[in-house]
């Protein structure tokens, strides 16, 4: 089982550890053909990456000379019931990946967006409720932003897993089989039953972690996921958003 690119990995300049360039020969190594560095959205409390640095990591990405064709992207922040995202459209344009996922610490949308959230981890009371509204909330976001990735569906943050799958195949966005944070066999099997299609990803912290998808591998054989359903698996995705262009 191959997949030829990671799209989800960090860097120092947000919650990352090794340099960018040790990421990629990393990827390098491991034989894959692309790697995207996406850093945290700039509203994210703890780790956020600076505007600022934005041009500095677009100038390390295009350093490195080689065979691996890197990108930089973003995971940016789900930030309200609106579908908000923490990235306006010209800044998602001068990138060339966005990946959005809910997490719980974020300026600006913790109080009315990520607390009612944070409350579900510890209990199921409201769970329901809060499920159709996390629904419309990502529905929204994908109607209205050209998303290429939803980074750990469902984690934390309780969805229909169904009605965002099938917002996602609608628009051309991938789900993600995310090494750490993966979906439930439960939701798996539902997102096989719409069109949707899923991307393996590392989410690495650190350079050794690049290119690892043993948890989504071992996934993909356990619940017999047909190859075709995994953009990155023994192939090259198409993104959504175009920004990727290949000769
Ligand atoms: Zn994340
Ligand atoms: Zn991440």
């Amino acid at each position: 089982m191959r997949f030829l690119g990671d799209y989800h990995t960090h860097s120092p300049f947000s919650h990352g550890k090794s340099p960018i360039s040790e990421s990629i020969l990393c990827a390098e190594k491991r034989g894959l053909k692309e790697i995207a560095v996406t850093d945290h959205g700039f509203s994210h409390s703890l780790y956020a990456v600076k505007r600022e640095d934005i041009p500095v990591m677009r100038a390390q990405t295009t350093q490195y000379v080689g065979d691996v064709k890197v990108f930089l992207g973003i995971e940016a922040n789900l930030m309200s019931y609106d579908g908000d995202i923490d990235i306006r459209l010209d800044e998602i344009n001068n990138l060339d990946l966005l990946i959005v996922g809910y997490h719980r610490f974020v300026s600006g949308g913790f109080l009315r967006f990520s607390l009612p959230n944070l409350l579900s981890v510890y209990t199921h009371i409201g769970k329901k409720k809060r499920a159709v509204r996390n629904t419309e909330a990502l529905v929204k976001a994908i109607e209205r932003y050209p998303i290429d990735i939803i980074s750990h569906p469902a984690a934390d943050f309780p969805v229909d897993i169904t009605e965002v799958a099938k917002a996602c195949a609608h628009f051309g966005t991938y789900l993600e089989l995310n090494r750490k944070r993966m979906l439930s066999d439960d939701d798996v099997m539902k997102v096989l039953d719409t069109e949707a299609m899923f991307i393996a990803s590392s989410d690495a912290h650190s350079a050794d972690k690049v290119g690892d998808f043993a948890v989504a591998e071992s996934l993909i054989r356990r619940l017999d996921i047909p190859y075709e359903r995994v953009a990155n698996l023994e192939k090259l995705p198409v993104f959504r958003g175009g920004r990727i262009r290949r000769a």
